[in-house]
């Protein structure tokens, strides 16, 4: 019996990676498109023992997306699950955004995740199954400052999960998790919580009194992913330990 496929574009490091990691447990063969850093797509292919197979897409760039994808769908047949995972930030106040810094986390927060699915979803529907998760934000609902770019990108990915639950229906399924704050290195130096009195204010304001982990994410992951879900689409899953409550 061949192991059913995901996609999990980002799936080498942090939050992704434990995705990735999470799918093989689960039986999936993962493909993990990454952008640029080969020691942590090296080390993640390592932690999957064979079932990890990290893949240079750039999912920022309409070319790179469309070869890749069609290597995968070659290769492997349409996927079962796609998990769009992969985000940037570029932070500054409103002011000083740069174009750049609008157009590249634009392009690989919101473009990104559109271009996958056009390339992948129409294979998931011929096959008749699938289940699409694009990794939101909360800051896509309530604002954060100096983030206009990120929060703009996260708000389009919410939307864009509603329509395509409606497009994709009633095949394929598409649910929104959304991590609170996740204990990945990106966060650490972002939001300094190698500083203690940092990182206790930030525990303080979360109900349940603790950073999320990777592992709580995957957990939601692997729910959205499961026949336990089945009459699930369109929605949005929040795991952040109440902090935010909308
Ligand atoms: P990381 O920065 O640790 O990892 C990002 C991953 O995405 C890397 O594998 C990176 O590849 C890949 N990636 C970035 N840009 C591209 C691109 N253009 N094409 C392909 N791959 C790309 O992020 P986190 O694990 O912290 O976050 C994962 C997701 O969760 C993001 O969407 C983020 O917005 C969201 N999120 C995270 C939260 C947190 O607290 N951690 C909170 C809320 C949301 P490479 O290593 O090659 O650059």
């Amino acid at each position: 019996m061949t192991s059913p496929t995901a996609v999990v574009s980002g799936g080498t490091r942090g939050i992704g990676l434990a995705l990735s990691l999470r799918l093989t447990a689960l039986g999936y063969r993962v493909i993990a498109p990454y952008r640029s850093d080969k020691e942590a797509a090296r080390q993640a292919e390592a932690a999957g023992e064979g079932r990890i197979e990290a893949l240079c897409l750039d999912v920022a760039d309409a070319t790179s997306v469309r070869e890749g994808c069609r290597r995968i769908l070659d290769e492997y047949g349409a996927p079962e699950v796609l998990v769009n995972n992969a985000g940037r930030n570029r932070d500054r106040p409103f002011a000083e955004l740069t174009d750049e810094d609008w157009d590249e986390v634009l392009a690989t927060n919101l473009s990104g995740p559109f271009r996958m699915c056009r390339a992948l979803a129409p294979a998931m529907v011929a096959a008749g199954r699938g289940t699409i998760v694009n990794i939101g934000s909360t800051t896509a609902i309530r604002p954060r400052r100096d983030g206009a770019n990120y929060c703009a990108s996260k708000a389009g990915l919410l939307h864009l999960t509603k329509c395509l639950a409606l497009e994709l229906a009633p095949t394929v399924r598409v649910n929104a998790l959304i991590p609170g704050f996740t204990d990945t290195p990106e966060v650490t130096e972002r939001y300094g919580l190698d500083v203690p009195e940092k990182r206790e204010a930030i525990v303080r304001s979360i109900p349940r009194n603790r950073i999320g982990t990777t592992a709580d994410i995957a957990d939601a992951l692997e729910f959205l992913v499961a026949s336990g879900s089945s009459y699930i689409t369109g929605q949005q899953l929040i795991v952040d330990g109440g902090h935010f409550m909308g």
